[in-house]
Protein backbone atom coordinates (compact mmCIF):
# COMPACT_ATOMS: atom_id res chain seq x y z
CA UNK A 1 0.00 0.00 0.00
CA UNK A 2 1.45 3.33 -0.88
CA UNK A 3 -0.49 5.13 1.89
CA UNK A 4 -0.22 3.43 5.67
CA UNK A 5 -1.36 5.69 8.47
CA UNK A 6 -0.23 3.78 11.75
CA UNK A 7 -2.55 4.81 14.86
CA UNK A 8 -1.14 7.07 17.33
CA UNK A 9 -2.87 5.00 20.21
CA UNK A 10 -1.93 1.23 19.40
CA UNK A 11 -3.44 -1.00 21.74
CA UNK A 12 -0.59 -2.14 24.35
CA UNK A 13 -1.45 -5.63 24.97
CA UNK A 14 -3.99 -7.16 22.07
CA UNK A 15 -4.02 -10.20 24.00
CA UNK A 16 -6.17 -8.62 27.09
CA UNK A 17 -8.38 -7.10 24.91
CA UNK A 18 -9.66 -11.26 25.19
CA UNK A 19 -11.19 -12.81 21.85
CA UNK A 20 -14.63 -12.80 20.03
CA UNK A 21 -16.16 -11.25 16.72
CA UNK A 22 -16.73 -8.02 18.42
CA UNK A 23 -12.98 -7.36 19.32
CA UNK A 24 -10.94 -5.48 16.46
CA UNK A 25 -7.37 -4.75 15.61
CA UNK A 26 -6.52 -1.48 15.61
CA UNK A 27 -6.03 -1.23 11.64
CA UNK A 28 -8.30 -1.42 8.51
CA UNK A 29 -7.52 -1.46 4.99
CA UNK A 30 -10.02 0.91 2.93
CA UNK A 31 -10.55 2.03 -0.72
CA UNK A 32 -13.40 4.17 -2.54
CA UNK A 33 -14.99 3.97 -5.64
CA UNK A 34 -16.80 6.25 -7.96
CA UNK A 35 -18.28 6.26 -11.39
CA UNK A 36 -15.84 7.61 -13.86
CA UNK A 37 -12.94 7.00 -11.00
CA UNK A 38 -13.09 2.88 -10.74
CA UNK A 39 -12.04 2.42 -7.20
CA UNK A 40 -9.26 4.14 -5.75
CA UNK A 41 -6.86 5.75 -2.76
CA UNK A 42 -6.15 2.00 -1.51
CA UNK A 43 -4.96 3.05 2.14
CA UNK A 44 -4.50 1.93 5.82
CA UNK A 45 -5.40 4.08 8.55
CA UNK A 46 -6.18 3.76 12.21
CA UNK A 47 -9.97 1.66 12.66
CA UNK A 48 -11.97 4.58 12.82
CA UNK A 49 -16.22 4.97 12.73
CA UNK A 50 -17.90 5.69 9.52
CA UNK A 51 -19.26 9.14 8.56
CA UNK A 52 -22.22 8.25 6.52
CA UNK A 53 -24.95 10.38 5.27
CA UNK A 54 -28.46 8.70 6.86
CA UNK A 55 -29.85 8.82 3.50
CA UNK A 56 -27.15 5.75 2.77
CA UNK A 57 -28.12 3.67 -0.02
CA UNK A 58 -26.64 0.33 2.07
CA UNK A 59 -28.98 1.49 4.98
CA UNK A 60 -32.05 0.88 3.60
CA UNK A 61 -31.45 -1.70 0.66
CA UNK A 62 -28.38 -3.53 1.80
CA UNK A 63 -26.66 -3.29 -1.40
CA UNK A 64 -23.40 -4.92 0.51
CA UNK A 65 -21.53 -8.03 0.12
CA UNK A 66 -19.08 -9.80 2.42
CA UNK A 67 -15.81 -11.94 2.50
CA UNK A 68 -14.63 -14.15 5.52
CA UNK A 69 -11.48 -15.74 6.13
CA UNK A 70 -9.30 -16.15 8.96
CA UNK A 71 -5.69 -15.24 9.22
CA UNK A 72 -2.90 -17.81 11.31
CA UNK A 73 0.65 -17.55 12.96
CA UNK A 74 2.23 -20.38 12.86
CA UNK A 75 5.41 -21.12 15.05
CA UNK A 76 7.52 -20.17 13.53
CA UNK A 77 5.98 -16.79 13.65
CA UNK A 78 4.56 -16.83 10.03
CA UNK A 79 1.87 -14.99 9.23
CA UNK A 80 -0.48 -17.51 7.22
CA UNK A 81 -3.48 -16.98 5.01
CA UNK A 82 -5.83 -20.25 3.34
CA UNK A 83 -6.75 -19.83 -0.14
CA UNK A 84 -6.94 -16.13 0.10
CA UNK A 85 -7.18 -15.92 -3.80
CA UNK A 86 -10.76 -17.77 -3.78
CA UNK A 87 -12.44 -15.52 -1.02
CA UNK A 88 -11.50 -12.46 -3.88
CA UNK A 89 -12.81 -14.33 -6.84
CA UNK A 90 -16.37 -15.60 -4.60
CA UNK A 91 -16.10 -11.46 -3.75
CA UNK A 92 -16.48 -10.41 -7.01
CA UNK A 93 -18.83 -13.05 -8.06
CA UNK A 94 -20.80 -11.46 -5.38
CA UNK A 95 -20.47 -8.10 -6.43
CA UNK A 96 -21.51 -9.02 -9.79
CA UNK A 97 -24.66 -10.16 -8.62
CA UNK A 98 -25.29 -6.88 -6.17
CA UNK A 99 -24.49 -4.55 -9.65
CA UNK A 100 -21.39 -3.27 -7.45
CA UNK A 101 -18.71 -2.84 -9.35
CA UNK A 102 -15.88 -5.56 -9.28
CA UNK A 103 -12.35 -4.51 -8.45
CA UNK A 104 -8.76 -6.02 -9.26
CA UNK A 105 -8.32 -9.14 -6.63
CA UNK A 106 -4.98 -8.96 -6.57
CA UNK A 107 -4.74 -5.14 -4.76
CA UNK A 108 -7.45 -6.08 -2.54
CA UNK A 109 -5.54 -9.02 -1.26
CA UNK A 110 -1.71 -6.93 -1.49
CA UNK A 111 -4.02 -4.53 0.94
CA UNK A 112 -5.05 -7.53 2.90
CA UNK A 113 -1.51 -9.03 3.12
CA UNK A 114 0.06 -5.94 4.27
CA UNK A 115 -2.94 -5.23 7.39
CA UNK A 116 -2.66 -8.29 8.36
CA UNK A 117 1.38 -8.69 8.74
CA UNK A 118 0.91 -5.19 10.37
CA UNK A 119 -1.71 -6.43 12.80
CA UNK A 120 0.39 -9.62 13.61
CA UNK A 121 0.76 -9.26 17.06
CA UNK A 122 -3.15 -9.53 17.58
CA UNK A 123 -2.84 -12.97 15.56
CA UNK A 124 -3.68 -15.18 18.55
CA UNK A 125 -2.23 -18.84 18.93
CA UNK A 126 -3.73 -21.16 21.48
CA UNK A 127 -5.30 -24.09 19.57
CA UNK A 128 -8.41 -22.88 17.34
CA UNK A 129 -8.07 -19.27 17.74
CA UNK A 130 -6.46 -17.18 14.29
CA UNK A 131 -7.43 -13.40 12.79
CA UNK A 132 -10.69 -13.42 11.53
CA UNK A 133 -10.42 -11.02 8.43
CA UNK A 134 -14.03 -9.36 7.38
CA UNK A 135 -13.58 -7.81 3.56
CA UNK A 136 -16.63 -6.03 2.54
CA UNK A 137 -18.51 -3.24 0.79
CA UNK A 138 -21.06 -1.14 0.89
CA UNK A 139 -23.06 1.27 -1.15
CA UNK A 140 -22.80 4.87 0.11
CA UNK A 141 -24.64 6.75 -2.39
CA UNK A 142 -27.14 9.30 -0.06
CA UNK A 143 -30.18 8.40 -2.52
CA UNK A 144 -33.11 6.50 -1.74
CA UNK A 145 -34.26 5.30 -5.14
CA UNK A 146 -33.65 1.81 -5.50
CA UNK A 147 -31.20 1.38 -7.86
CA UNK A 148 -27.45 0.63 -7.88
CA UNK A 149 -25.18 3.12 -6.27
CA UNK A 150 -22.38 4.95 -8.16
CA UNK A 151 -20.03 5.32 -4.91
CA UNK A 152 -18.92 2.55 -3.02
CA UNK A 153 -16.13 1.42 0.01
CA UNK A 154 -14.29 -1.96 0.18
CA UNK A 155 -13.58 -2.01 3.56
CA UNK A 156 -11.31 -4.69 5.34
CA UNK A 157 -11.44 -4.82 9.40
CA UNK A 158 -9.95 -8.17 11.57
CA UNK A 159 -10.92 -9.69 14.60
CA UNK A 160 -8.87 -12.31 16.70
CA UNK A 161 -11.34 -15.25 17.78
CA UNK A 162 -11.59 -18.34 19.80
CA UNK A 163 -12.79 -21.81 18.40
CA UNK A 164 -16.40 -20.72 16.38
CA UNK A 165 -19.66 -23.22 18.48
CA UNK A 166 -17.81 -25.56 20.22
CA UNK A 167 -14.94 -26.55 18.39
CA UNK A 168 -14.84 -29.82 17.44
CA UNK A 169 -17.49 -31.04 19.18
CA UNK A 170 -20.82 -32.60 17.95
CA UNK A 171 -23.95 -30.44 18.34
CA UNK A 172 -27.53 -30.90 18.10
CA UNK A 173 -29.51 -29.66 15.10
CA UNK A 174 -32.68 -28.72 14.34
CA UNK A 175 -33.97 -29.21 10.40
CA UNK A 176 -36.14 -26.02 10.15
CA UNK A 177 -39.90 -27.37 8.46
CA UNK A 178 -41.40 -23.62 7.40
CA UNK A 179 -38.60 -20.99 6.69
CA UNK A 180 -36.12 -21.24 4.05
CA UNK A 181 -32.10 -19.63 3.79
CA UNK A 182 -32.33 -18.92 -0.17
CA UNK A 183 -35.04 -19.69 -3.13
CA UNK A 184 -34.14 -20.22 -6.84
CA UNK A 185 -32.58 -17.03 -8.64
CA UNK A 186 -31.94 -15.54 -5.37
CA UNK A 187 -28.93 -14.39 -3.27
CA UNK A 188 -28.09 -17.79 -1.29
CA UNK A 189 -24.69 -18.65 -4.08
CA UNK A 190 -22.96 -15.12 -2.66
CA UNK A 191 -22.34 -13.73 0.31
CA UNK A 192 -24.85 -10.87 0.24
CA UNK A 193 -25.07 -9.26 3.48
CA UNK A 194 -28.95 -9.43 3.29
CA UNK A 195 -29.24 -13.01 3.62
CA UNK A 196 -28.40 -13.33 7.04
CA UNK A 197 -30.60 -11.07 9.19
CA UNK A 198 -33.65 -12.98 8.36
CA UNK A 199 -31.95 -16.01 9.77
CA UNK A 200 -31.78 -14.97 13.28
CA UNK A 201 -35.15 -15.38 14.02
CA UNK A 202 -35.30 -19.02 13.08
CA UNK A 203 -31.99 -19.52 14.55
CA UNK A 204 -33.32 -18.54 18.14
CA UNK A 205 -36.08 -20.28 17.96
CA UNK A 206 -34.40 -23.79 17.51
CA UNK A 207 -31.14 -22.44 20.41
CA UNK A 208 -34.39 -22.03 22.43
CA UNK A 209 -35.27 -25.82 21.76
CA UNK A 210 -31.68 -26.87 22.48
CA UNK A 211 -30.56 -26.95 19.27
CA UNK A 212 -27.30 -25.24 17.67
CA UNK A 213 -27.61 -24.78 14.54
CA UNK A 214 -30.57 -24.49 11.97
CA UNK A 215 -30.51 -27.62 8.52
CA UNK A 216 -31.46 -25.68 5.89
CA UNK A 217 -33.94 -26.88 3.40
CA UNK A 218 -34.43 -26.32 -0.52
CA UNK A 219 -37.09 -23.26 -0.96
CA UNK A 220 -39.50 -25.23 -3.39
CA UNK A 221 -40.22 -28.50 -1.42
CA UNK A 222 -38.73 -28.61 1.81
CA UNK A 223 -37.56 -31.94 0.68
CA UNK A 224 -33.96 -31.70 -0.26
CA UNK A 225 -30.81 -30.39 2.27
CA UNK A 226 -28.92 -27.65 1.54
CA UNK A 227 -26.94 -25.78 4.67
CA UNK A 228 -26.36 -26.17 8.18
CA UNK A 229 -26.31 -22.49 9.38
CA UNK A 230 -23.91 -20.61 7.69
CA UNK A 231 -21.94 -23.74 6.12
CA UNK A 232 -21.84 -26.43 4.24
CA UNK A 233 -22.65 -29.81 5.22
CA UNK A 234 -21.81 -33.62 4.35
CA UNK A 235 -23.13 -36.90 5.46
CA UNK A 236 -20.99 -39.77 5.76
CA UNK A 237 -23.76 -42.48 3.88
CA UNK A 238 -22.29 -45.84 3.98
CA UNK A 239 -18.64 -44.83 3.16
CA UNK A 240 -19.64 -42.35 0.75
CA UNK A 241 -19.49 -39.03 1.45
CA UNK A 242 -22.35 -36.51 0.13
CA UNK A 243 -22.70 -33.05 0.46
CA UNK A 244 -25.65 -31.11 -1.64
CA UNK A 245 -24.62 -30.01 -5.28
CA UNK A 246 -23.92 -26.44 -5.57
CA UNK A 247 -26.61 -24.77 -7.51
CA UNK A 248 -27.79 -20.94 -7.08
CA UNK A 249 -29.01 -21.73 -3.27
CA UNK A 250 -25.79 -23.11 -1.64
CA UNK A 251 -22.98 -20.59 -0.96
CA UNK A 252 -19.30 -22.18 -2.88
CA UNK A 253 -17.58 -22.40 0.76
CA UNK A 254 -14.25 -22.57 0.46
CA UNK A 255 -13.81 -24.92 2.98
CA UNK A 256 -16.05 -27.45 0.87
CA UNK A 257 -14.00 -27.22 -2.23
CA UNK A 258 -11.35 -27.95 0.13
CA UNK A 259 -12.76 -30.76 1.85
CA UNK A 260 -13.70 -32.33 -1.95
CA UNK A 261 -10.11 -31.91 -2.50
CA UNK A 262 -8.91 -33.68 0.49
CA UNK A 263 -11.48 -37.08 0.24
CA UNK A 264 -10.55 -37.24 -3.24
CA UNK A 265 -6.83 -37.76 -2.61
CA UNK A 266 -7.35 -39.84 0.68
CA UNK A 267 -9.87 -41.94 -1.96
CA UNK A 268 -12.74 -41.62 -0.04
CA UNK A 269 -15.62 -41.81 -2.37
CA UNK A 270 -17.84 -38.00 -2.18
CA UNK A 271 -20.92 -37.26 -4.13
CA UNK A 272 -22.19 -33.89 -4.77
CA UNK A 273 -25.59 -34.78 -5.57
CA UNK A 274 -29.40 -33.74 -4.64
CA UNK A 275 -30.05 -35.30 -0.89
CA UNK A 276 -33.81 -36.11 0.55
CA UNK A 277 -33.97 -35.49 4.54
CA UNK A 278 -36.31 -38.11 3.95
CA UNK A 279 -32.91 -40.37 2.30
CA UNK A 280 -30.83 -39.11 5.96
CA UNK A 281 -33.55 -40.67 8.01
CA UNK A 282 -34.18 -43.42 5.99
CA UNK A 283 -29.68 -44.53 6.19
CA UNK A 284 -30.04 -43.80 9.80
CA UNK A 285 -32.52 -46.51 9.86
CA UNK A 286 -30.53 -48.92 7.90
CA UNK A 287 -27.62 -48.22 10.24
CA UNK A 288 -25.64 -46.55 7.36
CA UNK A 289 -25.56 -42.89 8.12
CA UNK A 290 -22.09 -43.23 9.52
CA UNK A 291 -21.25 -39.53 10.32
CA UNK A 292 -21.97 -35.87 9.86
CA UNK A 293 -20.30 -32.41 9.61
CA UNK A 294 -20.87 -28.75 8.76
CA UNK A 295 -17.59 -26.94 7.63
CA UNK A 296 -16.86 -23.40 7.02
CA UNK A 297 -13.88 -21.09 7.28
CA UNK A 298 -15.29 -20.13 11.19
CA UNK A 299 -15.59 -23.82 12.33
CA UNK A 300 -13.33 -25.86 10.12
CA UNK A 301 -15.35 -28.74 10.29
CA UNK A 302 -18.24 -29.05 12.81
CA UNK A 303 -19.38 -32.73 13.87
CA UNK A 304 -23.09 -32.98 13.65
CA UNK A 305 -24.32 -35.00 16.84
CA UNK A 306 -27.67 -35.37 16.25
CA UNK A 307 -30.69 -34.30 14.07
CA UNK A 308 -34.39 -33.53 14.86
CA UNK A 309 -37.01 -33.63 12.08
CA UNK A 310 -40.62 -32.82 12.01
CA UNK A 311 -41.03 -35.73 15.53
CA UNK A 312 -38.34 -37.62 14.55
CA UNK A 313 -34.82 -37.36 15.91
CA UNK A 314 -31.78 -39.10 15.40
CA UNK A 315 -28.61 -39.45 16.80
CA UNK A 316 -25.22 -39.66 14.79
CA UNK A 317 -22.11 -41.33 15.06
CA UNK A 318 -23.17 -41.65 18.79
CA UNK A 319 -23.16 -37.90 19.58
CA UNK A 320 -18.91 -38.66 18.89
CA UNK A 321 -16.61 -37.20 16.82
CA UNK A 322 -16.14 -39.26 13.31
CA UNK A 323 -13.11 -40.69 12.08
CA UNK A 324 -13.52 -38.27 8.44
CA UNK A 325 -14.59 -35.10 10.64
CA UNK A 326 -11.21 -35.55 13.00
CA UNK A 327 -8.67 -36.27 10.39
CA UNK A 328 -10.26 -33.30 7.90
CA UNK A 329 -10.43 -31.16 11.48
CA UNK A 330 -6.80 -31.84 12.08
CA UNK A 331 -5.48 -32.03 8.65
CA UNK A 332 -7.19 -28.39 7.54
CA UNK A 333 -5.87 -26.54 10.89
CA UNK A 334 -2.59 -27.76 10.61
CA UNK A 335 -2.09 -26.98 6.95
CA UNK A 336 -3.62 -23.64 8.47
CA UNK A 337 -1.17 -23.15 11.15
CA UNK A 338 1.41 -24.53 8.88
CA UNK A 339 2.02 -27.55 11.20
CA UNK A 340 1.77 -29.63 8.64
CA UNK A 341 3.43 -29.55 5.11
CA UNK A 342 1.29 -27.38 2.44
CA UNK A 343 1.00 -29.97 -0.39
CA UNK A 344 -2.10 -28.60 -2.54
CA UNK A 345 -0.28 -25.21 -2.15
CA UNK A 346 -3.15 -23.48 -0.52
CA UNK A 347 -1.25 -21.64 2.05
CA UNK A 348 -0.19 -18.19 1.23
CA UNK A 349 1.93 -15.96 3.33
CA UNK A 350 1.19 -12.39 4.61
CA UNK A 351 5.00 -10.80 4.63
CA UNK A 352 5.32 -6.73 5.78
C1 LIG B 1 -19.46 -18.32 4.17
C2 LIG B 1 -20.50 -19.38 4.10
C3 LIG B 1 -20.19 -20.75 4.02
C4 LIG B 1 -18.78 -21.28 4.16
O1 LIG B 1 -17.90 -20.82 3.20
P1 LIG B 1 -16.33 -20.89 3.48
O2 LIG B 1 -15.73 -20.29 2.26
O3 LIG B 1 -15.98 -22.32 3.63
O4 LIG B 1 -16.09 -20.13 4.73
C5 LIG B 1 -21.21 -21.65 3.85
N1 LIG B 1 -22.51 -21.26 3.79
C6 LIG B 1 -22.85 -19.95 3.89
C7 LIG B 1 -24.28 -19.58 3.80
C8 LIG B 1 -21.87 -18.98 4.05
O5 LIG B 1 -22.21 -17.70 4.16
Amino acid sequence: MKIVLKTTTPTANPGEKGLGFGVFTDHMFTMDYEKGKGWHSPRITAVEPLMMHPGSAVLHYAQAVFEGMKAFKSKDDRVLLFRPEQNMQRMNRSCVRMNIPTFDEDLALEGIKKLVALEHRWIPREPGTSLYVRPFIIATDPFLGPSASSTYKFIVILAPVGAYLAGLNPVDIYVEPHYVRAIRGGTGNIKAAGNYAPQYVVQESASELGYAQVLWLDGVERKYVEEVGAMNVFFNIDGTLVTPDLGDTILPGVTRDSVIQLLKAWHIPVEERRLEIAELFEVYEQGKLIEAFGCGTAAAISPIGGLAWKDSKIKIAKGQVGEISKRLYETLTGMQTGELPDEYDWIVEAKS
